[in-house]
């Protein structure tokens, strides 16, 4: 960003000038550069954790996971976009190569906001549909099974949720 940018005030993160990137060349972390790049650098620093368990796996398929994990979010394309406001920018993502591995913790939190988004927007048609509902949290556990008892387990749970079987057992009993 150039300094006239910073100086018109509009600009809500440190950006570095060209001048100083350039004197700078060996930022090592987003967060350098702006606050929003804390939160990537904590999911990378724990997808490196997890990457090196799978690296140390004889299973090929396992190391394969770790190459992917070690390539994901590598580079990160963002552009400035105008907040609501309008009166200063924000940066968006977008562009990126994710790796996709089920327990990659940088995904597994790109994930979970795409669901969160979701979520947000279908809100207020929920609402408007079932105005008398009430919200209900519902948190699902199961004993701790042998590992060897694991697939069944997540696939029983799975197929009673999608069934709705277990909600309207809890609900039947509490209601
Ligand atoms: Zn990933």
């Amino acid at each position: 960003m150039s300094a006239q940018a910073s100086d018109s005030n509009f600009i809500a993160f440190n950006i570095l000038s060209q001048d100083k990137f350039q004197q700078n060349q060996n930022v090592q972390s987003l967060s350098e550069v702006s606050p929003i790049g804390k939160i990537w650098d904590k999911h990378r620093a724990n997808t490196d954790k997890v990457l090196h368990y799978y690296a140390k796996a004889d299973e090929h398929y396992f190391q394969q996971y770790a190459w992917r994990m070690k390539i994901c979010s590598e580079l990160l394309e963002f552009q400035l976009v105008p907040d609501e406001s309008e009166s200063i920018f924000k940066l968006k993502l977008s562009d990126a190569r994710f790796c996709r591995v089920r327990h990659c913790p940088v995904c597994q939190w790109r994930r979970s906001l795409m669901w969160k988004a979701r979520a947000y927007k279908i809100l207020p048609q929920v609402v408007t549909d079932y105005p008398n509902y009430r919200w209900l949290f519902v948190t699902l556990t199961v004993k701790n099974c042998q590992i060897k008892e694991f697939s069944t387990s997540i696939i029983l749970w799975t197929s009673l949720v999608i069934n709705h079987e277990i909600i309207h057992s809890f609900l039947a009993a509490n209601f």
